[in-house]
């Protein structure tokens, strides 16, 4: 499966530790990221990611333009609700995205969890049958 992780500033360090509880699971996944959160979780996990631009400069339109295309599988994206971000268009279009294509998607680590034990579980194996 194709995941796609993203968070933002405040956000990051959750993520990077919520990617080395679940690095068993990651690791049997194709990892794509924005740039900065793909930097910081590679380096403090080991995980390989497939990197964009930074959020602000394009990396979450990149990874919209995968999901428009049918190939993410998976969005975790840990946003900060009490800051304002300068590229707030971009984050709406990405996740219009994944309700355009029913694509899991959470913007929290509580959901996050439901879903990783979702993909664990076999819970989203849908997505492999959907695309043959
Ligand atoms: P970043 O982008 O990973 O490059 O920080 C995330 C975002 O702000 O959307």
């Amino acid at each position: 499966m194709n995941i796609a992780l993203i968070a933002h500033d405040r956000k990051k360090e959750m993520l990077t530790n919520f990617c080395v509880a679940y690095k068993n699971v990651f690791e049997n996944h194709k990892l794509y990221a924005t740039g900065t959160t793909g930097k910081v979780v590679s380096e403090a996990t080991g995980l390989k990611t497939n990197r964009f631009l930074s959020g602000p400069l394009g990396g979450d339109q990149q990874i919209g333009a995968l999901i428009a295309e049918d190939k993410m599988d998976l969005v975790l994206f840990f946003r900060d609700p009490l800051l304002a971000q300068p590229h707030e268009p971009d984050i709406t279009a990405l996740l219009r995205l994944c309700d355009v294509h029913n694509i899991p998607v959470a913007t929290n680590i509580a959901t996050a969890e439901v879903l990783i034990t979702g993909l664990k579980e076999g819970l989203i194996d849908w997505r492999k049958l959907s695309k043959k």
